[in-house]
């Protein structure tokens, strides 16, 4: 069957009139429908037909308001404005810094080429990559035909190295599949009796083995019995077997795309942040310039790592061959006072299990705290990061079969973050069809975190091919020294830091014991907010959340900066922490 009959297979399915264009493996759809489960539904059954490599979906949906006419108005607005003011001349400009942006960007400074990278928010990483679980996944879970898995297999097995030379915190914890009673539940009645144990606790284990084996997965064990209690002692009683997957690891995201950019600009990078991409400046089918709110940035390679907005970025640059369907996770956040009391990423296996997520786990955290989550429900606006009430209620919900007694009131925190997929459903990465000279890195969801150093070695082989020199640079230097943290150093050597400098022995946040010394260190490093610094110093992530701590920090902040103590920002410009003058300071 051709292309054309499948795609007119499965839009006869839905009661609407939906036109289609089919190019170079491309499909353009058109058309209106009623609700947004359906044009999910469409696109991704679209995106599921064999040689398919991307599904544009333009389908207007009812149900959703109409936003993106006002903001296309804006962006020409401000690129009439912008397109005569150079900024200056680069081999490559990469949109995004995100964890994937970042990598690329310290992959790059290898070589000897002038890199800029444009990040829209005051910092980096405040997409995706900093609302994530902070797992390097093993790659047992993706397709075994998809670059995910290559990627995903790869990008693990580079985290020692990468993080011992960043100076990054990082843990190869394993990680644990259970198979319990409710794993097969839904296929009880064909499994009856001796038969369900026997699959549950046999041949189960050993299909799951056996793919992640396919897939290059190395080490995997199945356990059974007291050995599963042995290494996971609060794990539900009732789990007939496990898979044990030593290679995951933990790593705390933000401080790894923190660590990458720092040592990207060390390198010869620059970061351009507060810098909003807004059109393309274009010539014979390549790019010239790219149009910011800052102007434009000549270039000859563009890379587009703009996360759950890379298919606005490529159609602005005439590049669209894909649509992002944002699918929203939401996580929480226990306290460090229950360290261990989960040692494993841990999971309950369910089948039938959702094509689209890996179903979400207990994970420890790289600090010693445990998160939940994440879920994966389809949202129609890329920003929503939201979390209700429901949602808390469900993660509580889902997640407590995994180990049943877990003391729930250490909750302290909960987040979200948006996963970028695109329809097909694996990474995106490759050339543009239609433009020479720019390159799509996008569809980057989980497992992009554990991905991210092997799809930065990725891209520089695809420039190459797409004929950049790339001769190396003789200066780089892969290491960069972290932030010293009191919390992890010997009492001698901080007795020694105290005398270079008494700030070492203040300690502002108790409970993250975070110093003055630490807090100005991340300031002097780029930090320009009370979030910033939380992300540099882990000051205001313990229990207290900063209820004791946030305004001392705020008037280091200020102190600093030589700002007024209202001028300081938790984020974003607008989210000052002070409404006027603060009493008993000058302004
Ligand atoms: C809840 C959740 C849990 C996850 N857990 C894991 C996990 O445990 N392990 C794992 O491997 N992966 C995980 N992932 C996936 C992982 O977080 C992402 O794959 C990864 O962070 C994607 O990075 P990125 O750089 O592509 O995107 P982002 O981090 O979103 O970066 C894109 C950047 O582009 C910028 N940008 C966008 N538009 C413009 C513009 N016009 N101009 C300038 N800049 C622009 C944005 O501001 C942003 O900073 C998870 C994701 C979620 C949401």
């Amino acid at each position: 069957m051709s292309l054309e009959s499948k795609v007119k297979k499965i839009i006869g399915k839905f009661p609407y009139n939906i036109s289609f264009k089919i190019k170079d493996n491309i499909v353009f759809l058109e058309g209106v429908v009623e609700k947004y489960e359906e044009w999910v539904e469409i696109g991704l059954e679209i995106g599921g037909i064999k040689g398919v490599e991307g599904v544009v979906n333009k389908i207007i949906c009812k149900e959703i308001p109409e936003k993106q006419t006002e903001k296309d108005e804006k962006r020409k607005e401000i690129f009439e404005k912008m397109k005569e003011k150079i900024i200056g001349s680069y081999d490559i400009v990469i949109i995004g810094g995100g964890i994937i942006g970042t990598a690329i960007a310290r992959e790059l400074s290898r070589y000897k080429v002038k890199v800029a990278l444009i990040e829209k928010e005051p910092d980096v990483g405040l997409g995706a990559s900093r609302a994530n679980n902070g797992m390097i996944h093993p790659g047992i879970a993706p397709p075994k035909d998809s670059l995910k898995r290559i990627l995903n297999i790869r990008g693990n097995a580079m985290y020692d190295e990468l993080t011992e030379e960043l100076g990054v915190r990082f843990k190869r914890v394993g990680s644990l599949l259970l198979i319990t009673p409710r794993t097969l539940e839904r296929y009880k009645k064909y499994l009856r009796g001796p038969l369900f144990k026997l699959v549950s606790k046999y041949i189960l284990p050993w299909i799951v083995k056996q793919k992640g084996v396919r897939n290059g997965v190395k080490g995997i064990k199945i356990l059974r019995g007291k050995e599963i209690f042995e290494i996971e002692p609060k794990a539900n009683k009732d789990t007939i077997a496990a898979v044990y997957i030593p290679s995951t690891g933990i790593v705390d995201p933000y401080e790894l795309t923190i660590a990458l950019a720092e040592n990207a600009v060390a390198n010869g990078v620059e970061i351009h942040l507060n810098t909003e991409v807004v059109g393309f400046i274009k010539s014979n089918l390549s790019i010239e310039g790219v149009v910011t709110t800052k102007g434009v940035y000549l270039c000859k390679y563009v890379i587009n790592t703009a996360g759950v907005y890379a298919d606005e970025i490529a159609e602005m640059a005439g590049a669209r061959e894909y649509t992002i369907h944002p699918r929203k996770g939401v996580i929480l956040l226990f306290s460090k006072d229950i360290e261990g009391w989960i040692r494993h990423c841990t999971a309950e296996l369910r089948f039938p299990q959702p094509k689209t997520t890996k179903g979400g786990n207990i994970n420890p955290t790289i600090h010693g705290n445990i998160i939940w989550g994440p879920t994966a429900v389809e949202i129609p606006d890329k920003s929503d990061t939201s979390v209700k009430k429901e949602e808390i209620d469900f993660v509580l919900k889902k997640f407590s079969t995994i180990a049943p007694n877990f003391p729930k009131n250490k909750l302290i925190r909960y987040f979200a973050g948006v996963r970028a997929p695109t329809f097909t459903e694996d990474f995106i990465i490759r050339p543009a069809k239609w433009v020479k000279n720019f390159l799509h890195v996008a569809g980057i969801q989980s497992p992009g975190l554990a991905s991210a150093p092997a799809i930065a070695e990725y891209v520089i082989n695809l420039l190459r091919k797409m004929e950049l020199k790339l001769d190396p640079n003789p200066n780089f230097n892969p290491r960069r020294e972290p932030i010293p943290s009191v919390a992890e150093m010997s009492l001698e050597e901080l007795e020694r830091k105290i005398k270079e400098d008494p700030r070492w022995g203040r300690i502002v946040c108790p409970c993250e014991m975070v110093s003055e010394a630490e807090i100005v260190e991340a300031i002097r490093r780029g930090a320009r907010s009370i979030d910033a610094i939380k992300r540099r110093t882990r000051a205001m992530m313990g229990f207290c959340q900063g209820s004791y701590c946030i305004l001392k920090i705020a008037k280091i902040l200020a102190r600093e900066l030589k700002i007024p103590l209202n001028e300081v920002v938790k984020e974003w410009k607008e989210s000052k922490l002070f409404d006027g003058i603060v009493r008993g300071e000058s302004s």
